[in-house]
């Protein structure tokens, strides 16, 4: 009888090194899933090198291609987004211009947004929410933004969609009335 309690005590004992061999696995298993969300995460984030959309490589399949309509309007005066704006060389940015009609190109390897912001970095001109180029929110005059003839509070950080008529106005606060 003895002889078999103890039997039965190192039976009880396997299942529970089972179990701890089972949980092991549990844990690698999701901490692989993990990794290779994270690196996922990081092929989506690969689209910006120094603060700047980045080029689209040689031979790089899209998916996404959309474009946006950008006006500029600084005191009555349109500002004409000049061509060529995110191309060097034969190179071009995710984010680009071919002509000086306003068409903002998108055309990324990875479906995400991209902000009114990520252009301007690209442009290498200033636009916050206040300030456009060198103009700023004073007492007498305000940036304003329409998208598709909506007032937009989000200005840097609008994300860019297929189709969008954008305009930016800076004015005087009487004009914009
Ligand atoms: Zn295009």
């Amino acid at each position: 009888m003895p002889q078999r309690a103890r039997k039965r005590e190192t039976r009880k004992g396997n299942p529970l090194i089972g179990l701890a061999i089972f949980l092991v696995a549990i844990v690698g298993a999701v901490a692989i899933i993990l990794f290779a969300g994270s690196l996922g995460q990081a092929n989506v984030d690969d689209v910006k090198e120094d603060g700047k959309v980045r080029f689209i490589r040689p031979g790089e399949s899209l998916a996404m291609h959309i474009h946006a309509g950008v006006r500029i309007i600084i005191n009555g005066e349109e500002v004409k987004i000049p061509a060529g704006v995110g191309i060097v060389g034969n190179r071009e940015r995710i984010l680009h211009t071919h002509e000086p009609n306003g068409v903002i190109h998108i055309e990324s390897p990875v479906v995400r947004d991209y902000t009114l912001g990520d252009f301007f970095k690209v442009w290498g001109m200033r636009l916050t929410d206040s300030c456009i180029f060198e103009y700023c929110n004073n007492e007498t005059h305000r940036l304003v933004m329409l998208v598709n003839g909506v007032p937009q509070e989000n200005i840097k950080d609008y994300v860019l969609k297929n189709g969008d008529s954008i305009i930016l106005i800076y004015d005087e606060i009487s004009n914009l009335a």
